[in-house]
């Protein structure tokens, strides 16, 4: 195994002269008034060792990165038939794109883009209220981390509601194919708040652990998947979890990632570990710029690309 915390500690010294580069999210205000020079980074490996970085500890808005862990609730729940529903291919278009939802008959391309992400609230919404269902998905992120501090920011929340235009037309454009099978109102209720979940590097990292270790959490002993699932979630993050900037991302870091406007990447490298980023600016695809750049760094360094040394 590399000296991981010698890593972080390289790639938190490196990148401190480029920290405020790239352009922070300013949709709403919570996010455009979070420190831009603020970075991150915990890694956790299979044997349940964290090596952390910069502000590992500081939680901050995990926005899409949650789209992960509503796709394996919603599997959890509805298992393949979930795919009715959401297809499994890269979009090659921007994060809230509606143009392919009109020729795919509202069938979001995949989990992850926002129309994605939406149909799998719905799906997570079956049998609940919305409240129920955001109970259960803070509780599931919760029995994840094994941390029962995480919880969501209602200011947040708050404001992905007031200024959700685009989402509002994204589920009511769903909800005209009849893709969706609850109110509008109640499926981006669960979304909105879904994505205003706030995390820390470490707690995302002790999230994503169970994908890098065939589905168990090392650290709580807990099945959460079977090893096919996770493989598969996996398989989809690697695809399509930077949006139509997830071809740079594989050439470049060669890991499974979820990024969120908010800064945050979440990265799984099978096998070995789970690695958290976090740093606010974005590049031109809504993805963090320089939590890229420090993946890129790990994988160099690591040899962990899944494609190869
Ligand atoms: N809440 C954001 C939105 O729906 C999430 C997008 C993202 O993180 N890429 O627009």
């Amino acid at each position: 195994m590399p000296d991981l915390q010698a890593i972080v500690d390289e790639i938190h010294e490196k990148l401190q002269p480029r920290l405020g580069e790239g352009k922070v999210a300013d949709y709403i205000p919570q996010l455009a008034h979070v420190d831009p020079k603020k970075f991150g980074i915990a890694i956790i490996d299979v044997d349940g060792q964290t090596y952390k970085a910069g502000d590992a500890d500081v939680p901050f808005s995990i926005q899409s990165v949650s789209k992960v862990f509503t796709l394996t609730l919603a599997l959890g729940k509805h298992g393949e038939t979930t795919w009715n529903r959401v297809g499994r291919e890269p979009s090659g278009s921007a994060f809230n794109s509606i143009v392919q939802l009109e020729h795919e008959e509202g069938k979001p391309r995949n989990p992850f883009i926002n129309a994605g992400a939406i149909a799998v609230s719905d799906l997570v919404l079956a049998g609940h209220t919305p409240r129920e269902a955001i109970g259960e998905i803070v509780r599931f992120v919760r029995y994840l981390a094994d941390d029962d501090t995480i919880a969501i920011d209602p200011e947040v929340a708050k404001s992905e509601h007031a200024t959700g235009y685009r989402n509002f037309a994204l589920a009511n454009f769903m909800r005209s194919f009849n893709k969706l099978t609850h109110p509008v109102e109640h499926v981006l209720g669960v979304y909105f708040h879904h994505c205003a979940l706030a995390m820390t590097c470490t707690q995302l990292a002790r999230s994503g652990l169970f994908l890098a270790a065939s589905g168990r959490n090392p650290l709580t002993g807990h099945t959460v998947v079977s090893p096919q699932r996770a493989r598969r979630i996996n398989a989809l993050m690697l695809t399509c979890g930077h949006y139509d900037g997830s071809g740079d991302f594989a050439y470049r870091v060669g890991l499974p990632g979820k990024s969120g406007v908010g800064g945050g990447i979440l990265a799984v490298a099978p096998g070995k570990a789970s690695v958290a980023v976090w740093s606010p600016g974005l590049n031109n695809h809504g993805n963090s710029l320089l939590g890229s750049l420090a993946l890129e760094m790990l994988a160099h360094r690591t040899g962990w690309s899944v494609f190869g040394p």
